[in-house]
């Protein structure tokens, strides 16, 4: 039974990773007999989650022969994105297609309790629709990216660094209990690297993904899968020390690249220099104000030197920047980074480096979040499909 569960999953994931895909080369990819294949391809055709179409020819004649694909309507999933100052969920088909969004802005410092109930309300409603409540069985579960540390062990976020009143909220028993559905915690920035992996063509090369933001964090993405660590806390980019005998930082580091170069840091660099509310206020300031346009130089080049070190590290093709705030300082970040990864990354003399920016925005880590569910939980604890459902919409 063991087996067969893996070979389901095998099979699944190579179907999810192509566009469309023939049962002799299922066999070929995975080493798998023909035979079983084809019982394995059964049982997704059963589920629902996979279903036939015709392979385009390339040459010769003769009848298109048969593959496999996923069923976009074959599963559903929720994904939240929580930061510190907004709150973002989205609901995805099997296809990767965004079926319902939303995005909210929270107070500063509004409380895990508040955030929770304004979460459950909004899950609420949305499965209160028709359209959903006649696709409830084909919703496969919840996920909820948010900032780290946290434990994927017990599922619980760990009083992240400015992210007060956190501390240990097991996010997932509390709507769990709500909704009586599997919910999954993950690292946001470790989801938005999922999220962006599910717009990109498949077959995309390994890359390093960079948030910046209030938070600085990031993802490395090698096939469908994400390097966690050993307690889901890799890649914290923001917590290299780029200032040794910097600002104290409030994971207990010193100098760390977020109490450096995040949103946050530029605001109280720059409260010297007028009174900046938003970053917006300070970008516009920094036309103006030469002390202001060289904070946000300095924030790049720091940004630059974590993301060098980093590439020197894990040695991938691909940097892709992102975070709901990055658009603001692109003009800046983005060449400068560039730059410092074109002449100081180790590997320059032997493959270039690509900088490139996401453009899913606020939505990123809500998808990966959703995206997450589907990785995780797929393709068991779904039941067999009884009828076909109604179109969407
Ligand atoms: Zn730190």
């Amino acid at each position: 039974m063991r087996l067969r569960r893996q070979h389901e999953r095998i099979i699944f994931r190579a179907i999810s990773a192509n566009v469309a895909i023939s049962r002799t080369q299922l066999a070929e990819l995975t080493g798998l007999s023909g035979q079983s294949v084809g019982r394995v391809a059964r049982t997704l055709l059963g589920s629902g989650l996979v279903e036939e179409t015709e392979i385009a020819r390339s040459k010769g004649p003769g009848a298109s022969p048969i593959g496999l694909r996923v069923r976009p309507a074959g599963a559903f999933s929720l994904g939240f994105g929580l930061e510190r100052d907004y709150l973002s969920g989205v609901a995805l088909d099997l296809g990767g297609n965004i079926r319902w969004q939303m995005s909210r802005h929270l107070a500063e410092g509004e409380t895990a309790e508040n955030t929770l109930r304004l979460l459950e309300q909004d899950i609420r409603s949305l499965l209160r629709a028709p359209e959903w409540s006649a696709r409830r069985d084909r919703l496969c579960g919840v996920g909820v990216a948010a900032p780290g540390p946290l434990d994927v062990t017990t599922r619980t976020i760990v009083g992240p660094p400015n992210f007060p009143s956190w501390e240990h909220v097991d996010v997932a028993k509390e709507l769990g209990r709500a909704f009586d559905l599997p919910v999954l915690i993950d690292n946001a920035a470790t989801a938005a690297a999922i999220g962006i992996a599910w717009r990109l063509p498949h077959g995309h090369r390994p890359y390093l993904y960079c948030y910046w933001g209030i938070g600085i964090g990031g993802g490395l993405v090698i096939g469908d899968d994400v390097y966690r660590g050993t307690t889901g806390n890799a890649i914290e980019i923001g917590h290299i020390v780029v200032n040794p005998g910097g600002r104290l930082c409030e994971c207990g580091n010193v100098g760390c690249l977020e109490t450096e170069a995040s949103v946050r840091a530029l605001l109280r660099d720059a409260a010297p220099y007028g009174r900046f509310r938003t970053l917006t206020e300070m970008m516009t300031a920094a036309r103006t104000t030469p002390e202001v346009a060289a904070l946000v130089t300095s924030a790049a080049e720091k940004m630059a030197a974590a993301l060098v070190s980093v590439l020197n590290v894990v040695d991938v093709d691909e940097v892709v920047l992102g975070g709901e705030h990055l658009d603001e300082v692109e003009e800046v970040f983005v060449p400068i980074i560039r730059d410092h990864i074109e002449h100081r990354a180790f590997r320059r003399r032997i493959a270039p480096t690509t900088v490139s920016v996401s453009d899913i925005g606020e939505i990123a880590n809500a998808m990966g979040a959703a995206a997450m569910v589907f990785h995780t939980l797929l393709p068991d604890g779904l039941p067999v499909r009884d009828r076909p459902e109604a179109p969407f919409g």
